[in-house]
């Protein structure tokens, strides 16, 4: 049951009970005021769970880097492999034109596979990592 409903079922109550129209008035403020507090701690709830959710999403400090492929790849927050990869030589991100041709990097590094590839390099280091 939603809080609107309940604040519903609670002046319907203290109509039916035959409380004096002053405390009912009261009532109903004092109902409007916990609804209003409950939408707001609900929208606070949702945008904290956002941040969660945002903050699971970002690769950790202290992530192991999994080599794979001759290349790493970094752990995320909440146990996946974040799908950037990167240089084995200086550790920057590599980077792709395009999706027909390898991966590479500014210091000159190419990478043994193209961007199409990470998905399944990502489910072969899961299956690794799991086993
Ligand atoms: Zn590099």
């Amino acid at each position: 049951m939603s809080a609107a409903n309940i604040a519903k079922d609670a002046i319907r109550i203290a109509h039916t009970a035959g409380l004096s129209k002053d405390v009912i008035d009261l009532l109903e403020r004092k109902i409007t005021l916990l609804s209003d507090q409950v939408t707001s701690l609900e929208t606070e709830n949702a945008s904290l769970q956002a941040k969660i959710d945002q903050l699971e999403r970002e690769p950790r400090d202290d992530a192991p880097i999994l080599k794979h492929r001759g290349v790493a790849f970094h752990r995320r927050k909440d146990g996946s492999i974040e799908d950037t990869v990167y240089c084995p030589k200086c550790e920057s991100p590599l980077f792709s034109a395009s999706s027909s041709i390898p991966m590479t990097c500014h210091c000159g590094f190419v990478a043994p596979f193209k961007v199409r590839d990470i998905p399944t390099m990502i489910s072969e280091i899961e299956a690794e990592t799991r086993a």
